[in-house]
Protein backbone atom coordinates (compact mmCIF):
# COMPACT_ATOMS: atom_id res chain seq x y z
CA UNK A 1 0.00 0.00 0.00
CA UNK A 2 1.36 3.50 -0.74
CA UNK A 3 2.17 5.32 2.62
CA UNK A 4 0.22 8.49 2.60
CA UNK A 5 2.61 11.53 2.25
CA UNK A 6 3.38 13.57 5.90
CA UNK A 7 2.60 16.96 6.58
CA UNK A 8 4.63 18.75 9.41
CA UNK A 9 1.73 18.35 11.86
CA UNK A 10 1.90 14.79 11.30
CA UNK A 11 5.58 14.30 12.35
CA UNK A 12 5.28 16.69 14.97
CA UNK A 13 1.95 14.45 16.04
CA UNK A 14 3.92 11.43 15.53
CA UNK A 15 6.55 12.76 17.85
CA UNK A 16 4.63 14.00 20.18
CA UNK A 17 2.87 10.24 20.78
CA UNK A 18 6.03 8.32 20.33
CA UNK A 19 9.50 10.01 21.16
CA UNK A 20 10.99 11.06 23.95
CA UNK A 21 13.68 13.82 23.89
CA UNK A 22 16.74 14.48 25.77
CA UNK A 23 16.12 16.64 28.32
CA UNK A 24 12.36 16.66 27.46
CA UNK A 25 10.54 18.40 30.20
CA UNK A 26 6.92 17.09 30.66
CA UNK A 27 5.10 20.58 31.81
CA UNK A 28 7.17 23.50 30.13
CA UNK A 29 8.16 22.29 26.46
CA UNK A 30 10.15 25.03 24.77
CA UNK A 31 7.43 25.46 22.25
CA UNK A 32 3.82 23.74 21.71
CA UNK A 33 4.44 21.58 19.10
CA UNK A 34 7.62 20.01 17.77
CA UNK A 35 9.85 21.85 15.47
CA UNK A 36 10.19 19.68 12.70
CA UNK A 37 13.33 19.71 10.67
CA UNK A 38 13.57 17.79 7.53
CA UNK A 39 16.74 20.00 5.49
CA UNK A 40 20.62 21.64 6.28
CA UNK A 41 22.77 23.36 4.20
CA UNK A 42 25.72 24.79 6.25
CA UNK A 43 24.24 27.37 8.72
CA UNK A 44 20.74 26.96 8.08
CA UNK A 45 18.02 24.73 8.75
CA UNK A 46 14.48 24.25 6.83
CA UNK A 47 11.77 22.70 8.62
CA UNK A 48 8.29 20.76 6.98
CA UNK A 49 7.09 24.03 6.26
CA UNK A 50 9.22 25.58 3.77
CA UNK A 51 10.65 28.21 6.62
CA UNK A 52 14.25 28.36 7.04
CA UNK A 53 16.53 29.50 10.06
CA UNK A 54 20.34 30.26 11.33
CA UNK A 55 21.09 27.32 13.56
CA UNK A 56 23.16 29.67 15.66
CA UNK A 57 23.29 26.25 17.34
CA UNK A 58 25.07 24.29 15.23
CA UNK A 59 22.55 21.20 16.25
CA UNK A 60 23.87 21.08 20.08
CA UNK A 61 27.85 22.51 19.16
CA UNK A 62 28.53 20.08 16.82
CA UNK A 63 27.57 20.93 13.20
CA UNK A 64 31.27 22.42 12.74
CA UNK A 65 31.83 22.51 9.22
CA UNK A 66 27.92 22.62 7.92
CA UNK A 67 25.53 21.00 7.09
CA UNK A 68 24.88 19.23 3.65
CA UNK A 69 28.47 18.93 1.99
CA UNK A 70 28.35 16.91 -0.73
CA UNK A 71 32.20 14.91 -0.22
CA UNK A 72 30.93 13.81 3.58
CA UNK A 73 27.86 12.05 2.22
CA UNK A 74 30.24 10.56 -0.35
CA UNK A 75 33.35 9.68 1.47
CA UNK A 76 30.04 7.83 4.37
CA UNK A 77 28.52 6.07 1.22
CA UNK A 78 31.82 4.77 -0.04
CA UNK A 79 33.21 3.65 3.38
CA UNK A 80 29.79 2.26 3.66
CA UNK A 81 29.71 0.06 0.39
CA UNK A 82 33.81 -0.44 0.77
CA UNK A 83 33.63 -1.76 4.30
CA UNK A 84 29.96 -1.01 6.48
CA UNK A 85 31.55 -2.27 9.30
CA UNK A 86 34.39 -4.43 11.16
CA UNK A 87 34.84 -5.73 14.70
CA UNK A 88 37.09 -3.36 16.97
CA UNK A 89 37.79 -6.24 19.48
CA UNK A 90 41.52 -7.95 20.31
CA UNK A 91 43.60 -7.79 17.45
CA UNK A 92 41.08 -6.51 14.34
CA UNK A 93 41.46 -3.03 12.83
CA UNK A 94 40.58 -1.37 9.61
CA UNK A 95 42.14 1.21 7.71
CA UNK A 96 39.83 4.55 8.45
CA UNK A 97 40.39 3.47 12.16
CA UNK A 98 43.83 3.32 11.72
CA UNK A 99 44.14 6.59 10.12
CA UNK A 100 41.68 8.42 12.11
CA UNK A 101 43.63 7.01 15.23
CA UNK A 102 47.00 8.36 13.72
CA UNK A 103 45.75 12.15 12.68
CA UNK A 104 44.37 12.89 16.06
CA UNK A 105 47.92 11.43 17.61
CA UNK A 106 48.97 14.28 15.00
CA UNK A 107 46.63 16.96 16.12
CA UNK A 108 46.41 16.46 19.68
CA UNK A 109 48.75 18.27 21.87
CA UNK A 110 52.07 17.09 23.49
CA UNK A 111 52.84 13.45 24.39
CA UNK A 112 49.42 12.43 23.67
CA UNK A 113 49.67 9.89 20.93
CA UNK A 114 47.15 6.77 21.26
CA UNK A 115 43.41 6.63 20.74
CA UNK A 116 40.34 4.51 22.00
CA UNK A 117 37.34 5.48 19.77
CA UNK A 118 33.69 5.81 21.45
CA UNK A 119 30.32 6.05 20.34
CA UNK A 120 30.06 9.53 21.82
CA UNK A 121 31.25 12.12 24.29
CA UNK A 122 29.77 10.74 27.34
CA UNK A 123 31.09 7.21 26.62
CA UNK A 124 34.73 8.96 26.36
CA UNK A 125 34.51 10.35 29.57
CA UNK A 126 33.51 7.37 31.31
CA UNK A 127 35.97 5.55 29.37
CA UNK A 128 38.48 8.03 30.67
CA UNK A 129 37.31 7.92 34.56
CA UNK A 130 37.85 3.84 34.24
CA UNK A 131 40.92 4.45 32.67
CA UNK A 132 42.21 6.75 35.24
CA UNK A 133 42.02 3.31 38.09
CA UNK A 134 43.37 1.04 35.13
CA UNK A 135 46.56 3.77 35.28
CA UNK A 136 47.06 4.41 38.82
CA UNK A 137 46.75 0.21 39.89
CA UNK A 138 48.91 -0.59 37.16
CA UNK A 139 51.53 1.81 38.66
CA UNK A 140 50.88 -0.07 42.56
CA UNK A 141 48.14 2.55 43.43
CA UNK A 142 45.02 0.78 43.57
CA UNK A 143 43.11 2.97 45.91
CA UNK A 144 43.78 6.45 43.78
CA UNK A 145 40.02 5.95 41.67
CA UNK A 146 38.17 8.98 42.90
CA UNK A 147 37.34 11.86 40.79
CA UNK A 148 37.41 15.16 41.07
CA UNK A 149 35.01 17.05 39.10
CA UNK A 150 33.77 20.96 39.09
CA UNK A 151 29.91 22.36 39.86
CA UNK A 152 28.20 22.70 36.71
CA UNK A 153 30.32 20.67 34.61
CA UNK A 154 28.39 18.87 31.84
CA UNK A 155 30.12 15.06 30.94
CA UNK A 156 27.31 13.46 29.26
CA UNK A 157 24.54 11.13 29.69
CA UNK A 158 26.00 7.82 30.74
CA UNK A 159 25.49 7.02 34.85
CA UNK A 160 29.19 7.35 35.29
CA UNK A 161 29.50 10.64 32.96
CA UNK A 162 26.40 12.25 34.34
CA UNK A 163 27.61 12.03 37.92
CA UNK A 164 30.61 13.01 37.04
CA UNK A 165 29.32 15.66 35.51
CA UNK A 166 26.55 17.83 37.95
CA UNK A 167 24.81 20.99 36.05
CA UNK A 168 22.81 22.03 39.09
CA UNK A 169 19.56 21.99 37.23
CA UNK A 170 19.84 18.16 36.56
CA UNK A 171 20.11 17.00 39.70
CA UNK A 172 16.59 15.92 40.25
CA UNK A 173 15.23 14.16 42.95
CA UNK A 174 13.98 10.84 40.98
CA UNK A 175 17.38 9.88 40.06
CA UNK A 176 20.32 8.64 42.57
CA UNK A 177 23.62 9.57 41.05
CA UNK A 178 26.82 8.09 41.95
CA UNK A 179 28.73 9.79 44.92
CA UNK A 180 31.18 7.61 46.37
CA UNK A 181 34.74 8.70 45.08
CA UNK A 182 33.36 11.83 43.17
CA UNK A 183 34.15 14.94 44.16
CA UNK A 184 32.75 18.56 43.13
CA UNK A 185 34.36 22.09 43.25
CA UNK A 186 33.26 25.30 42.89
CA UNK A 187 32.35 26.21 39.35
CA UNK A 188 34.82 29.09 38.14
CA UNK A 189 32.23 31.65 36.96
CA UNK A 190 33.70 35.15 37.37
CA UNK A 191 30.47 36.72 36.21
CA UNK A 192 29.12 35.03 39.53
CA UNK A 193 32.05 35.40 42.21
CA UNK A 194 31.63 36.54 45.42
CA UNK A 195 31.10 40.27 45.34
CA UNK A 196 33.65 41.13 47.24
CA UNK A 197 36.68 38.72 45.79
CA UNK A 198 38.54 40.55 42.89
CA UNK A 199 38.70 38.10 40.34
CA UNK A 200 42.32 37.37 40.92
CA UNK A 201 41.54 36.62 44.52
CA UNK A 202 38.48 34.38 43.10
CA UNK A 203 40.99 32.51 41.21
CA UNK A 204 43.02 32.29 44.62
CA UNK A 205 40.28 30.83 46.07
CA UNK A 206 39.24 28.21 43.97
CA UNK A 207 42.86 26.42 43.83
CA UNK A 208 43.36 26.54 47.82
CA UNK A 209 39.73 24.73 47.78
CA UNK A 210 41.14 22.12 45.01
CA UNK A 211 44.50 22.11 47.23
CA UNK A 212 42.17 21.87 50.57
CA UNK A 213 40.51 19.08 49.11
CA UNK A 214 43.56 16.72 48.49
CA UNK A 215 44.53 17.39 52.25
CA UNK A 216 41.43 16.11 53.21
CA UNK A 217 40.35 13.23 51.05
CA UNK A 218 44.12 12.32 50.55
CA UNK A 219 46.70 12.07 47.11
CA UNK A 220 46.40 8.52 47.74
CA UNK A 221 42.74 8.84 46.96
CA UNK A 222 42.53 10.84 43.91
CA UNK A 223 42.90 9.96 40.67
CA UNK A 224 41.79 12.85 38.50
CA UNK A 225 40.50 15.95 38.02
CA UNK A 226 37.88 16.71 34.84
CA UNK A 227 37.54 19.86 33.23
CA UNK A 228 36.21 21.37 30.37
CA UNK A 229 38.16 24.29 29.47
CA UNK A 230 35.03 26.13 28.77
CA UNK A 231 32.12 24.63 30.64
CA UNK A 232 29.70 24.77 28.06
CA UNK A 233 26.48 23.87 28.43
CA UNK A 234 27.06 25.01 32.47
CA UNK A 235 26.81 28.66 30.83
CA UNK A 236 29.76 29.59 28.73
CA UNK A 237 31.74 29.84 31.41
CA UNK A 238 35.55 31.01 30.72
CA UNK A 239 37.79 29.97 34.34
CA UNK A 240 39.58 33.45 35.38
CA UNK A 241 43.22 34.00 33.74
CA UNK A 242 45.43 31.53 35.33
CA UNK A 243 42.98 29.05 36.82
CA UNK A 244 43.47 25.77 34.59
CA UNK A 245 47.18 26.18 34.35
CA UNK A 246 47.42 26.32 38.45
CA UNK A 247 44.83 23.15 38.49
CA UNK A 248 47.11 21.39 36.33
CA UNK A 249 49.93 22.18 38.56
CA UNK A 250 48.56 20.58 41.29
CA UNK A 251 47.31 17.58 39.61
CA UNK A 252 50.95 17.15 38.37
CA UNK A 253 52.49 17.73 41.89
CA UNK A 254 49.96 15.01 43.45
CA UNK A 255 50.29 12.54 40.75
CA UNK A 256 46.46 12.86 39.51
CA UNK A 257 45.68 13.01 36.01
CA UNK A 258 44.15 15.74 34.16
CA UNK A 259 41.46 14.87 31.60
CA UNK A 260 40.47 17.76 29.29
CA UNK A 261 36.83 17.53 28.07
CA UNK A 262 37.34 18.74 25.00
CA UNK A 263 33.76 17.66 23.81
CA UNK A 264 32.77 21.04 22.64
CA UNK A 265 35.86 23.32 22.61
CA UNK A 266 38.04 20.94 20.14
CA UNK A 267 37.97 21.42 16.18
CA UNK A 268 37.59 24.58 16.10
CA UNK A 269 35.02 26.16 17.90
CA UNK A 270 37.61 28.32 18.95
CA UNK A 271 39.74 28.63 16.66
CA UNK A 272 41.93 25.53 17.67
CA UNK A 273 42.11 21.45 17.00
CA UNK A 274 42.04 21.20 21.32
CA UNK A 275 41.58 24.26 23.53
CA UNK A 276 44.52 23.10 26.26
CA UNK A 277 47.11 24.04 25.38
CA UNK A 278 46.73 26.61 22.50
CA UNK A 279 43.93 29.04 24.57
CA UNK A 280 44.73 27.90 28.14
CA UNK A 281 49.05 26.48 28.52
CA UNK A 282 47.42 23.20 29.93
CA UNK A 283 49.25 19.91 28.67
CA UNK A 284 46.64 17.21 29.87
CA UNK A 285 47.25 13.42 30.49
CA UNK A 286 43.94 12.65 28.73
CA UNK A 287 41.73 14.81 26.29
CA UNK A 288 38.27 13.28 25.31
CA UNK A 289 36.29 14.63 22.15
CA UNK A 290 33.34 14.06 19.93
CA UNK A 291 30.67 15.94 18.32
CA UNK A 292 33.01 18.15 15.62
CA UNK A 293 35.11 15.38 15.01
CA UNK A 294 32.51 14.40 12.26
CA UNK A 295 30.51 17.54 12.30
CA UNK A 296 27.81 15.45 13.65
CA UNK A 297 27.24 13.78 10.26
CA UNK A 298 27.66 10.60 12.71
CA UNK A 299 28.28 9.80 15.87
CA UNK A 300 31.93 8.99 16.85
CA UNK A 301 33.83 10.09 20.05
CA UNK A 302 37.74 9.44 20.93
CA UNK A 303 39.85 9.50 24.37
CA UNK A 304 43.12 10.54 23.10
CA UNK A 305 45.97 9.72 25.81
CA UNK A 306 49.83 9.36 25.87
CA UNK A 307 52.00 6.67 25.73
CA UNK A 308 52.88 7.16 29.27
CA UNK A 309 49.25 6.17 30.31
CA UNK A 310 49.55 3.05 27.75
CA UNK A 311 52.46 1.77 28.59
CA UNK A 312 51.93 1.55 32.29
CA UNK A 313 48.53 0.01 31.50
CA UNK A 314 49.80 -2.71 29.71
CA UNK A 315 51.75 -3.47 32.48
CA UNK A 316 49.42 -4.08 35.03
CA UNK A 317 48.64 -7.09 37.09
CA UNK A 318 45.79 -8.00 34.88
CA UNK A 319 47.04 -7.06 31.60
CA UNK A 320 44.01 -6.32 30.36
CA UNK A 321 41.80 -3.09 29.25
CA UNK A 322 37.51 -3.93 29.74
CA UNK A 323 36.81 -1.50 28.04
CA UNK A 324 35.32 -0.47 24.40
CA UNK A 325 31.88 -1.00 22.60
CA UNK A 326 30.52 -2.61 19.76
CA UNK A 327 31.22 0.42 17.43
CA UNK A 328 34.47 1.67 18.51
CA UNK A 329 36.84 2.91 15.28
CA UNK A 330 33.80 2.11 13.01
CA UNK A 331 34.96 2.07 9.88
CA UNK A 332 32.11 4.72 8.44
CA UNK A 333 32.19 7.01 11.35
CA UNK A 334 36.30 7.28 10.95
CA UNK A 335 35.93 8.32 7.64
CA UNK A 336 33.43 10.80 8.14
CA UNK A 337 36.01 12.25 10.83
CA UNK A 338 39.01 11.75 8.33
CA UNK A 339 36.55 13.72 5.88
CA UNK A 340 35.89 16.66 8.04
CA UNK A 341 39.29 17.06 9.17
CA UNK A 342 40.35 17.34 5.73
CA UNK A 343 37.79 19.88 5.12
CA UNK A 344 38.74 21.78 8.13
CA UNK A 345 42.23 22.05 6.50
CA UNK A 346 41.61 22.87 2.92
CA UNK A 347 39.15 25.54 4.11
CA UNK A 348 41.41 27.07 6.50
CA UNK A 349 37.92 26.76 9.39
CA UNK A 350 40.37 27.15 12.31
CA UNK A 351 41.54 30.78 11.31
CA UNK A 352 37.94 31.29 10.07
CA UNK A 353 36.71 30.58 13.24
CA UNK A 354 39.04 32.56 15.13
CA UNK A 355 38.26 35.47 13.04
CA UNK A 356 34.65 35.30 12.46
CA UNK A 357 34.56 34.34 16.35
CA UNK A 358 36.58 38.05 17.24
CA UNK A 359 33.97 39.80 15.70
CA UNK A 360 30.78 37.70 16.95
CA UNK A 361 32.41 38.53 20.60
CA UNK A 362 32.46 41.83 19.99
CA UNK A 363 29.49 42.58 17.96
CA UNK A 364 27.48 40.66 20.98
CA UNK A 365 28.62 42.89 23.19
CA UNK A 366 26.38 45.54 22.02
CA UNK A 367 23.53 44.28 23.94
CA UNK A 368 25.23 45.14 27.02
CA UNK A 369 23.04 47.82 27.22
CA UNK A 370 19.64 46.02 27.05
CA UNK A 371 17.75 46.26 30.51
CA UNK A 372 17.44 42.35 30.91
CA UNK A 373 20.91 41.63 29.62
CA UNK A 374 23.37 41.03 32.94
CA UNK A 375 26.55 39.15 30.60
CA UNK A 376 27.62 39.05 27.38
CA UNK A 377 30.39 36.18 27.14
CA UNK A 378 32.12 33.65 25.49
CA UNK A 379 35.02 32.97 23.53
CA UNK A 380 35.11 32.68 19.29
CA UNK A 381 32.28 30.67 18.28
CA UNK A 382 30.72 29.66 22.11
CA UNK A 383 29.05 32.80 23.40
CA UNK A 384 25.94 33.59 25.63
CA UNK A 385 23.73 36.29 26.66
CA UNK A 386 23.02 35.77 30.34
CA UNK A 387 19.30 37.59 31.11
CA UNK A 388 18.89 38.95 34.79
CA UNK A 389 16.37 40.87 37.04
CA UNK A 390 18.58 43.15 37.71
CA UNK A 391 21.55 44.25 36.68
CA UNK A 392 23.18 45.49 39.66
CA UNK A 393 22.78 42.62 42.05
CA UNK A 394 22.32 39.98 39.30
CA UNK A 395 19.52 38.67 40.41
CA UNK A 396 17.54 36.07 38.27
CA UNK A 397 14.15 36.48 37.25
CA UNK A 398 11.61 34.01 38.53
CA UNK A 399 11.86 30.13 36.62
CA UNK A 400 8.31 30.60 35.74
CA UNK A 401 9.15 34.04 33.45
CA UNK A 402 11.05 31.89 30.88
CA UNK A 403 12.48 34.48 29.73
CA UNK A 404 15.31 32.78 27.85
CA UNK A 405 12.67 30.36 26.06
CA UNK A 406 10.14 33.45 25.24
CA UNK A 407 13.75 34.74 23.35
CA UNK A 408 14.40 31.69 21.72
CA UNK A 409 11.15 31.77 20.56
CA UNK A 410 10.91 35.07 19.10
CA UNK A 411 13.93 34.74 17.08
CA UNK A 412 12.95 31.36 15.86
CA UNK A 413 9.53 33.27 14.49
CA UNK A 414 12.42 35.64 13.17
CA UNK A 415 14.44 32.48 11.65
CA UNK A 416 16.98 32.33 14.22
CA UNK A 417 17.60 29.46 16.77
CA UNK A 418 19.58 29.88 19.80
CA UNK A 419 19.31 27.48 22.66
CA UNK A 420 17.66 28.45 25.84
CA UNK A 421 19.60 26.98 29.08
CA UNK A 422 18.50 28.05 32.32
CA UNK A 423 18.57 31.54 32.12
CA UNK A 424 20.93 32.18 29.48
CA UNK A 425 20.56 32.41 25.57
CA UNK A 426 23.24 29.99 23.96
CA UNK A 427 25.19 30.01 20.55
CA UNK A 428 27.86 27.44 18.69
CA UNK A 429 27.11 28.30 14.92
CA UNK A 430 28.92 26.14 12.55
CA UNK A 431 32.48 27.92 12.21
CA UNK A 432 31.68 28.59 8.57
CA UNK A 433 29.44 31.75 9.88
CA UNK A 434 30.12 34.84 7.89
CA UNK A 435 30.28 38.35 9.37
CA UNK A 436 26.60 38.89 7.83
CA UNK A 437 25.44 36.28 9.88
CA UNK A 438 26.85 37.02 12.71
CA UNK A 439 25.04 40.58 12.17
CA UNK A 440 21.44 39.27 11.69
CA UNK A 441 22.37 36.66 14.98
CA UNK A 442 23.00 39.85 16.89
CA UNK A 443 20.41 42.14 15.34
CA UNK A 444 17.55 39.47 15.65
CA UNK A 445 18.36 38.73 19.40
CA UNK A 446 18.38 42.67 19.73
CA UNK A 447 15.12 43.01 18.20
N1 LIG B 1 31.15 16.47 27.46
C1 LIG B 1 30.74 17.70 27.16
C2 LIG B 1 31.57 18.87 27.56
C3 LIG B 1 29.53 17.89 26.47
O1 LIG B 1 29.09 19.13 26.21
C4 LIG B 1 28.79 16.75 26.07
C5 LIG B 1 27.53 16.90 25.33
O2 LIG B 1 26.98 17.96 25.15
C6 LIG B 1 29.27 15.49 26.43
C7 LIG B 1 30.45 15.37 27.10
C8 LIG B 1 28.50 14.25 26.06
O3 LIG B 1 28.61 13.99 24.70
P1 LIG B 1 27.53 13.04 23.97
O4 LIG B 1 26.21 13.75 24.04
O5 LIG B 1 28.10 12.91 22.58
O6 LIG B 1 27.52 11.74 24.67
Amino acid sequence: KPRPERRNEDFAALDQAHALHPWQHFQGMAREVPLVITEGQGCMVTDTTGRSYLDAVGGVWCTNIGLGRREMAEAIGAQALKLAYANPFVDVTNDPAALLAARLAELAPGDLNRVHFTTGGSTAVDTAVRMVSYYHHARGNPGKTDIVSRENSYHGSTYLSQSVGKRNGDRIEEFRYKTEGIHHLSCPNPYRRPAHLTEAQFCDELVAEFEALIARVGADRIGGFIAEPIQASGGIIIPPEGYLKRMWQLCQRHDILFIADEVVTGFGRIGHWFASLAEFGVQPDMITCAKGLTSGYIPLGALIFSDRIYQAMSQGPSGWFTSGYTYSGHPVACAAGLKNIEIMEREGLLPHAAKVGSYFETRLQALSHLPLVGDVRGRKLMLCVENVADKATKALLPDEANESKRISNACEEMGLLVRPIGHLNVMSPPLTITEGQVDFVVETLER
